[in-house]
């Protein structure tokens, strides 16, 4: 069995410089949980938008508190129940990817993997309170650069290049010599997780934005025990590596090893979205190291892809191609065209530069541009 999956979109605010004239992301469709579909110009025809449908879309002025409560801490007590919730931020760089996983220093602009924590260690006390089983959490953390995986415990200069081998065991993919720190609270949880994102960071600086292009993916295994019996259960937290296209903006040899290695990765993950989605039999997670790693779609657990998208028009192609990776069902619409004077003729013949009066009602169209 293959679990579930959500696919939701999340639209960041207007940075410092950016300017409402350069909107072109619109979160729409009302229903009653809210938006869910985004839209968003045609670039090589702007009087047509492409809306793109998705299981939730949250407009910029969304909360912090708003996601986690909505899409992650649902899945809290699938959790305890002893399935696996896997998370993703998917975008370009400069969406808000870290920012949803990770967030703000401030209680308020907390992340959601904070927040998910801290929902754990509430429920194992309450737990833990009420009767005999005693849950205990370990965490890793690590990333994916260039296929291979290094341990985020390890401080950058203590690395050994070719990363840390995977191998299988028992039909399950393991990270050989990866480190698995307990965390008895939420204190030491947070203590360890800030240290490893340090050594994150610092790689960043070394290796020119390093970070924007690994995945970083924090494991957190609840173990609860009763009696003689333990169930385990796994919460995947990951901050993909920007889905841009590197070469566009500068082609290096290096840089396209890595393009190469995130585009296979994310189009590996997609695939295998996709398939968890469609409840198909076959999920090609072994594909790529990270939904290999991930075991992503074999434990019937559950997956949110939250998509984090700009909202500007700099990002305009490749928040398309974010839009096309995380749902290839899509609508072409035409748009009414305010204070435009209604020519008969030219509604008449169907064709023309796309620009459509007001009062002229277009059939809407499926296909793939
Ligand atoms: P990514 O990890 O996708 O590269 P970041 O999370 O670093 O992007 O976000 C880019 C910038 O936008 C950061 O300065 C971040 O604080 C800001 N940002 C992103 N999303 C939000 C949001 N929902 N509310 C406020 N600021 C945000
Ligand atoms: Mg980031």
């Amino acid at each position: 069995m293959s679990g579930s999956v959500r696919v939701i979109a999340r639209v960041r605010p207007l940075l410092k410089g950016e300017i409402e004239k350069d909107v072109i992301v619109e979160a729409a469709g009302d229903s009653a949980d809210g938006k869910t579909i985004v839209r968003i110009p045609n670039p090589k025809k702007e009087s047509e938008s492409f809306s793109f449908q998705f299981n939730s879309v949250y407009p910029s002025g969304a909360s912090q508190q708003t996601i986690f409560d909505n899409e992650v801490a649902p899945t809290v007590k699938h959790l305890f129940k002893g399935f696996d919730v896997t998370l993703f931020a998917y975008g370009v760089t400069g969406t808000g990817k870290t920012h949803t996983m990770r967030g703000g220093k401030s209680l308020q602009e907390r992340g959601v993997i904070p927040r998910l924590l801290s929902n754990i260690y509430r429920k194992a006390r309450k737990l833990e309170k009420d009767g005999e089983t005693q849950v205990e959490v370990t965490m890793s953390y690590y990333e994916i650069y260039n296929d291979r995986v290094y341990d985020l415990f390890e401080p950058p200069e203590q690395r050994t290049p070719a990363g840390l081998p995977i191998r299988d065991n028992n039909g399950k993919t393991v990270v050989v010599g990866l480190t698995e720190r307990p965390c008895t609270t939420l204190k030491d949880f947070e203590l360890s997780y800030e240290q490893a994102n340090a050594h994150r960071s610092t790689s960043a600086t070394k290796l020119n934005a390093h970070s924007s292009r690994s995945h970083a993916i924090l494991r957190v295994k609840v173990a609860q025990t009763t009696g003689d019996e333990t169930r385990i259960s796994t919460a995947s937290a990951i901050d993909l590596a920007g889905s841009e296209d590197n070469r566009r903006t500068d082609n290096n040899k290096d840089r396209l090893v890595e393009s190469a290695s995130i585009n296979k990765s994310l189009f590996v993950l997609a695939q295998c979205v996709e398939a968890i989605s469609k409840k198909q039999a076959r999920i090609p997670y072994r594909e790529s190291k990270m939904t290999r790693i991930l075991s992503l779609g074999q434990n019937n657990g559950y997956t949110v892809m939250i998509l984090n998208l700009a909202p500007v028009r700099s990002y305009h192609l490749d928040t398309l191609s974010s839009l096309n990776f995380a749902n290839r069902t899509k609508k072409i619409e035409v748009n009414e065209i305010e204070n435009q004077p209604f020519f008969r003729e030219q509604a008449g013949k169907g064709k023309g530069d796309g620009t459509v009066p007001k009062s002229y009602n277009a059939p809407s169209m499926h296909r793939q541009p």
